[in-house]
């Protein structure tokens, strides 16, 4: 019996541990809360799996002098804790704060979060893209780094052989914020997702669960640059630009999703401007 559970479930202590463990065809268990449930889904588990939960290195935050480091192991819990009292970093620390349930952001991992790859409904995604957070694995050739958007672009592909490490988001991120609209309760996936960052005099605005992948509003950041930021005129412009695509999915029809980006852009930007005050 304990072979087989050996066989099926290993514990790497080290990166280069879980690495192996990759190579050798098994799959990333980190918090569980997505892989676990793969037969509610229809899928069928994973019949080898490498636990990465207990590597110290990937369970850490830490602030250097040009960028906050997060490791992949990093639960919505502990990332909370570590970055509440940076006022710049406010919209990370709502993604992580606000998503699913707090039974499943004590156990849950922002790597987790963003290896999950057909998941649409991120809150990490568009909070990290909007603070140009870059992403580093530990692929078969050795480690890598990607922009925030290649990565959600091409994790597909990269991901059944890489083991993502962690982000790192710049300390020009002046300030940052989240809004996000679940639909019925706390707990469920949001409908839609903005969030917004000054990175280094720049705005950055990211949607998230409209389309399949969240990407930069870049049209909306154009019309908006140079501007003195103004809620009702980010809104207003928000719904003449709104170039989005919904998706249709179980918790809302995709033209609901496009149609309530302008209010979401008030909220955030409102939000964006309180923080900056502070
Ligand atoms: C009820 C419920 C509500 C939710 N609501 C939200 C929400 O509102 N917002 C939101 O953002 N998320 C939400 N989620 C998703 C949740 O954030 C993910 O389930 C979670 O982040 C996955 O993290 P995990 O550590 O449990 O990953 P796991 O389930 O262990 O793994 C998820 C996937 O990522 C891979 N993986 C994990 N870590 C790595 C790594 N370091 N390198 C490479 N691959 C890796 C695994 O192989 C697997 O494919 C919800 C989940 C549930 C169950």
């Amino acid at each position: 019996m304990h072979g087989i559970v050996e066989e099926r479930l290993i514990v790497a202590e080290t990166i280069e541990e879980a690495r192996d463990a990759l190579r050798q065809g098994r799959a990333v268990l980190a918090g569980g809360s997505w892989v676990m449930r793969a037969p509610v889904r229809g899928q069928a588990l994973p019949e080898r799996l490498v636990s990465v939960g207990r590597i110290a290195a990937l369970s850490r935050v830490e602030v250097e002098e040009n960028e906050y480091v997060i490791g992949a192991a990093v639960t919505h819990f502990a990332l909370t804790e570590a970055l509440r009292d940076v006022p710049q970093l406010t919209g990370l620390v709502t993604a992580a704060a606000t998503s699913a349930n707090p039974a499943v952001r004590r156990v849950a991992t922002l790597g987790g979060n963003l290896c999950c790859v057909d998941f649409a409904a991120s809150d990490f995604a568009p909070a990290l893209l909007a603070c140009g957070a870059l992403v580093y694995l530990e692929t078969a050739q050795g480690p890598a780094t990607l922009p925030m958007a290649e990565f959600l672009a091409r994790r597909a592909e990269v991901l059944p052989r890489a083991l993502l490490t962690g982000v790192r988001v710049p300390r020009s991120v002046r300030a940052s914020a989240h809004q996000r609209l679940p639909m019925r309760k706390a707990g469920d996936y949001p409908v839609a997702i903005v969030s917004m960052a000054i990175c280094g005099g720049e705005l950055h605005i990211a949607v998230g669960s409209v389309e399949p992948i969240a990407r930069r509003w870049t049209v909306l950041e154009q019309a908006l640059d140079g501007r003195t930021l103004n809620p009702e005129r980010a809104a207003e412009l928000a719904a003449t630009l709104n170039d989005f695509k919904g998706r249709d999915g179980i918790e809302a029809d995709g033209w609901y999703r496009r149609e309530v980006l302008p209010a979401l852009v008030r909220r955030c930007t409102a939000a964006l401007l309180s923080g900056e005050s502070k």
